[in-house]
């Protein structure tokens, strides 16, 4: 019987043949950016001056040194998620049963012994289907041949080679000798014919005398070297996140100008701002309450219609129309649930925005604020201190 599982060591190693795989492969981008960086330096500069360093460590870490990290963190993860994977395939194979009993294709007796189950792709019409499923091979005790069946119980049918030439169906011989065995494939069509041989000697893998070593370097198995590589990827998260927040303000300086440029009136102001506008248009007597101080501060007023011919809805209109106009350049806003009216008193909520979210926000919505600013040319980056890495990406330092 195949079984897939095997000790953990043996994913372990895999795992790690393929990081040092990787990382040789990649420490070459590396090197090569190395020499050429050192034959442009100008002759009064050493590759240690920190700037020079910075940009090397930079690179280093786009090329090699964020996978390497990668790998190290997934390596547990991935070496349980095989393992439970070939846990679940050798599952699937042992707990297979044929859906009837067959019988043998050659002699259509019955009392075959399965001899062996796997797990393979059925190709169906010339594909093969993604999903693997459990072949059994079954012994003929009379006529002393095997027969391999699916487990829905139909009968396996072997991939036909065909002839290159005409596409018909090949005839092969075979002939085995002590180390290997000869097939020779003739077309019954076109008579093409073509001979493979299939070697049994055992190649012995090539000596890889600097695994050992490259293995303890990629996969980080010096905590000194490890700690290193976890501070250089932190450094640079830091760099690309207080550059992203420079580009951000650079971008969207009439923004950040618009905020610096509202007004932000105490409170006792307030009463200043608006009794003499209001009181221009009939309104008098305005006060303000007590404010409220929570998240953001908020501040009820009351005022007296004296035109005693405007009506309660026109009078709330044209109240909200003349506050929510003279507080427009200011962090201060009418509240959403507005005017209300009672026998020609008017009441109503003012609200201060000072989070930078709420003030953006406010810029946002107010064209009037940002118009200043449009026409500034706020895209003046900076292209000296760029760098791309082993895929073209551009990296700025
Ligand atoms: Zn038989
Ligand atoms: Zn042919």
């Amino acid at each position: 019987m195949i079984t897939h599982l095997k000790d953990r060591q043996y994913y372990i190693d895999l795992y790690d043949h393929s990081t040092v795989d990787d990382a040789r492969r990649n420490i070459k981008y590396y090197d090569k950016f190395f020499d050429e960086f050192q034959k442009k330096l100008p002759t009064d500069e050493t590759i240690e001056k920190p700037g020079n360093a910075l940009i090397l460590n930079v690179y280093y870490m786009q090329s090699v040194g964020m996978e390497l990290l990668n790998r190290y963190e997934n390596r547990d993860d991935s070496v349980d998620e095989w393992i439970s994977s070939d846990e679940l395939r050798d599952r699937r194979i042992s707990n297979a049963r044929l859906a009837k009993e067959p019988n043998c294709q050659y002699c259509d007796k019955n009392g075959l012994r399965i001899i062996n189950k796997s797990l393979t792709h059925r190709r169906v019409n010339g594909v093969y289907n993604n999903h693997e499923e459990v072949l059994f091979m079954l012994h003929c005790p009379h006529c002393d041949k095997n027969n391999a069946f699916w487990e829905d119980g139909t009968v396996w049918k072997p991939n036909p080679t065909l002839c290159p030439k005409c596409n018909g169906q090949m005839a092969h011989k075979t002939k085995e000798y002590k180390k290997s065995v000869d097939f020779l494939y003739t077309c019954p069509l076109c008579h093409h014919s073509y001979k493979e041989k299939l070697d049994f000697k055992d190649k012995k893998e090539a000596v890889d005398p600097n695994y050992g070593k490259d293995r303890a370097h990629y996969c980080l198995l010096d905590k000194e070297f490890r700690d290193h590589l976890f501070g250089m990827r932190q450094t640079i998260n830091d760099m690309a996140e207080l550059g992203k927040e420079f580009e951000e303000k650079a971008e969207n300086k009439h923004i950040y100008d618009a905020i610096d440029e509202i007004k932000k009136p105490k409170i006792a102001e307030l009463v200043e701002i608006l009794r003499p506008v209001l009181e221009k248009s009939g309104y008098v007597d305005f006060n303000l309450e007590k404010p409220e101080i929570g998240k953001d501060v908020i501040v009820g007023f009351s005022c007296l219609d004296s035109k005693s011919d405007r009506n309660d809805y026109d009078s709330k209109k044209t109240l909200q129309k003349l506050i929510r106009k003279e507080l427009d350049d200011t962090n201060w806003r009418l509240m959403s649930d507005g005017v209300s009216y009672r026998l020609g008193c008017l009441s109503g909520r003012l609200r201060a925005y000072e989070r930078e979210e709420d003030l953006k926000r406010l810029v946002m919505q107010n064209k009037n604020l940002t118009k200043n600013y449009k026409n500034l040319d706020s895209k003046n980056k900076s292209t000296n201190n760029i760098i791309k890495d082993k895929d073209g990406n551009e990296i700025i330092l």
